[in-house]
């Protein structure tokens, strides 16, 4: 197997600094996923899944179409039953007319291989099949179930991820390590012995889809586990020792800022790493709470993390007790909800809007500083500040706001950036004139 890894620390520079950046990517086969590229060198992908009845075509259809509109570039379904497979190939075809291409991925337990071959339609219109080595049936049927849905995976010319969750992990394959770790001269911890089980279940596995058939181009590995530093450890061995595309994901984060902190800090230390092709948040969603959360909270991470870019980022300083209003906060979110239902169409009428930084500030301190280093910036009066609001266009102070319709005011100079810099005419552009707009100081 090759051992294609750098996870090579940062070279130091003079003064004994480290050079900012990520470790080189972690090089892996490329899996073609309904035309979206998983590995290969290709920029990392947001995935996502659903949590609807998969035979409820119209629910899942809708929620399929709000995942994909808030950047999911892959969606996984649940195929659990005769209903659901039968759903398959409807979804599918709702999503079409809606002019909806998003590869769908089906997740399959225990009757999996059932599934597939009962309902060929199914099977055509899913992009990718997940396994769960742990969960596709016991003793002598393991092999034979595992084996037959990956013969169906090659035989429709589909992906496959191999994803091993330590839930539902291999239980005679633990066994076997455990009373191998029993009789050794070095003992292992349990900890470490788990952690190997979960990584040779899923290399193992991967290697007998590879004698049934299946090509490595088409094989996604995940490892997933709920504690952070587990999932690091797991992930930075199993990296090491194969180049199959992985796909990373804390499972079971939790609800709110629990979850996404922890998917935060474990996904991060990895892709920093170089490691990981496809990203998965499994966020607990409140009761009622929108699904989409997953996909943005995923691309908050890469676009932080300076691996791709989505969306326009609004920079705002936490706020203190130099601003006795709430003025800024509200500025803040009313731009960041403007971008926010403005970017479909931007996407399509400015090319590369995504970049745009633009800065809100509540005072004087740290305001004009980190204004100019935005694209555009506000920095509001502080307390005891002269009622009045600079702007900054690339840096440069273009004009002061004052009065009760500023916001309104800095949103048309943030749209009149976007027309000079993004739009046909300024794109390309990175020095916009500053905005004439803006009343003088
Ligand atoms: S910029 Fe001003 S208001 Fe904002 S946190 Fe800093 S000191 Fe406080």
């Amino acid at each position: 197997m090759d051992q294609a890894i750098s996870n090579a620390a940062p070279e130091a520079v003079e003064g004994g600094q480290s050079e900012a950046g990520p470790a080189p990517r972690r090089r892996a086969v490329g899996v073609d996923v309904g035309g979206v590229m998983v590995g290969g060198g290709a920029p990392v992908v947001v995935q996502s899944m659903t949590n609807t009845d998969t035979a409820d075509v119209e629910a899942t259809v809708r929620q399929v179409a709000a995942l994909a509109r808030a950047g999911s570039e892959i969606v996984r379904i649940t195929v659990d039953r005769p209903e659901s497979a039968a759903a398959v190939p409807h979804i599918r075809e709702k999503l079409e007319k809606r002019g909806i291409r998003v590869p769908l991925v089906g997740d399959f337990h225990y009757i999996g291989h059932r599934l597939l071959a009962d309902h060929p339609a199914c099977a055509e219109a899913l992009e990718k099949y997940r396994i769960n080595p742990g969960n596709v049936g016991f003793k002598d049927k393991k092999d034979k179930q595992f084996g037959a849905i990956v013969e169906l995976a090659a035989r429709h010319g589909k992906a496959v991820r191999i994803g091993v969750n330590w839930g539902s992990l291999d239980q005679e394959l633990l066994t076997h390590l455990m009373d191998e770790n029993a009789g050794a001269q070095k003992p292992k911890s349990a900890a470490a012995i788990l952690r190997e089980t979960i990584i040779r279940s899923a290399l193992l596995s991967a290697a007998r889809a590879e004698e049934i058939g299946l090509g490595r181009d088409r094989i996604i590995l995940s490892a997933k586990v709920s504690q952070v530093q587990d999932l690091i450890a797991v992930y930075r061995d199993l990296a090491r020792r194969c180049d199959y595309a992985l796909h990373l994901g804390l499972t079971e984060a939790g609800m709110g800022s629990k979850g996404i902190v922890a998917s935060a800090a474990a996904l991060s230390v990895l892709l920093q790493e170089g490691i990981g092709d496809t990203i998965r948040i499994s966020l607990t969603p409140e009761p009622g709470g929108d699904r989409s959360l997953e996909v943005k909270v995923a691309q908050e991470i890469l676009q932080t993390m300076g691996f791709r870019t989505f969306l326009p980022v609004v920079a705002a300083c936490p706020g203190c007790g130099r601003t006795t209003s709430t003025v800024f906060q509200e500025l803040a979110k009313s731009i960041e909800a403007h971008i926010g239902e403005r970017m479909p169409a931007w996407r399509e009428q400015y090319p590369g809007v995504e970049k745009l930084k633009v800065a809100v500030m509540g005072c004087i301190v740290n305001g004009p500083g980190e204004s100019k280093h935005a694209d555009i910036g506000i920095s509001l009066p502080g307390t005891g500040e002269i009622p009045t609001a600079p702007v900054y266009v690339d840096g440069v102070k273009a004009g002061t706001l004052r009065g009760p319709n500023l916001a309104v005011e800095f949103q048309k100079l943030v749209e009149d950036y976007i027309e000079k810099r993004f739009g046909r005419a300024g794109a390309g552009s990175d020095a916009a004139a500053p905005a004439e707009s803006a009343p003088a100081a």
